[in-house]
């Protein structure tokens, strides 16, 4: 299990967080990770991190709201490799607010990253995995798009979106054997979730059954596995992530 030996994996926002891990993860199992990211620098270093435990990484500076950038880069890495074998779909952002107030700009730049930037990548990526007859897309949700959140509105309709999207992409792709998970990870040690409170931390470790933060670890891990030939049965779903949170 787990072997990505000459495979190409795209990540996204993957120069930090748990995106960083899960590229950092398929690199160690073979693959070639590719950092899709905003600023070249942080870029250069997530890639140089990966380069000096000697595996392999390269950077793809891009936005993933852009559809016709996303386009173009897709096109290059399809070039340069000659295919694509994994698409992770880890960009996303959060501006909370309560739905009353929220900003219009707040509503409109989490749908866009959260829900138009994995549209944007699974169209991009489609042209090639449709032509190989084989590919993984994984959707990194959250468990906030299957219960909501008070203050989380956007966030909560681009991730519900995302779950939605995901199965009609795995209806649409099946019968290339092309195969579309979506992961929602419930509270994950990042610096999405270090802007919280020691105590917000303290009561959301009370409300998860294993009593813990996660950690991008586990996410990688089950990304892992969604990935390899192992998970070759599973399409369309979406797996929580989330210590028991929702059970
Ligand atoms: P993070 O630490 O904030 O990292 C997100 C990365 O995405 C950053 O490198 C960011 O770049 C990049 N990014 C943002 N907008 C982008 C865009 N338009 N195009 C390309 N890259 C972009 O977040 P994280 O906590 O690792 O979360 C990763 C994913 O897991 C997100 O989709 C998030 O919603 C989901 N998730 C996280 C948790 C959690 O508890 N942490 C729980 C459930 C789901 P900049 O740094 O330049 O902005």
């Amino acid at each position: 299990m787990n072997d990505f030996r000459n495979k190409i994996a795209i990540v996204t926002g993957s120069a930090r967080g748990i995106g960083f891990t899960i590229a950092k993860y398929f690199a160690q199992r073979g693959a070639t990770s590719l950092i899709i990211d905003l600023h070249q620098k942080d870029i250069d270093s997530a890639v140089q991190k990966i380069d000096d435990a000697g595996l392999k990484a390269i950077g793809y500076p891009a936005d993933v709201t852009d559809n016709k950038a996303i386009k173009n880069v897709f096109r290059d890495i399809y070039k340069d490799f000659g295919s694509i074998d994994i698409l992770v779909n880890n960009a996303g952002i959060t501006k909370d607010g309560l739905l009353m107030k929220m900003k219009e700009s707040d509503w409109e730049a989490v749908i866009n990253v959260n829900l138009k930037g994995a549209f944007n990548c699974i169209q991009a990526v489609s042209r090639y995995m449709l032509k190989q007859k084989t590919g993984v897309i994984l959707n990194i949700a959250s468990v906030i798009g299957i219960m909501g959140n008070a203050g989380q509105a956007n966030y909560a309709a681009s991730k519900g979106g995302l779950i939605a999207l995901t199965k009609s992409a795995a209806r649409e792709f099946a019968s290339r054997k092309i195969r579309v998970n979506a992961i929602a990870p419930g509270f994950i040690q990042t610096e999405m979730t270090q802007k919280l409170s020691p105590e917000v931390v303290e009561n959301y470790a009370k409300a998860i059954p294993l009593a813990r933060m996660g950690t991008p670890a586990d996410v990688a891990n089950l990304c892992l596995f969604l990935a390899s030939t192992e998970a070759n049965y599973i399409t369309g779903q979406t797996i929580n992530v989330d210590g028991g949170l929702i059970i």
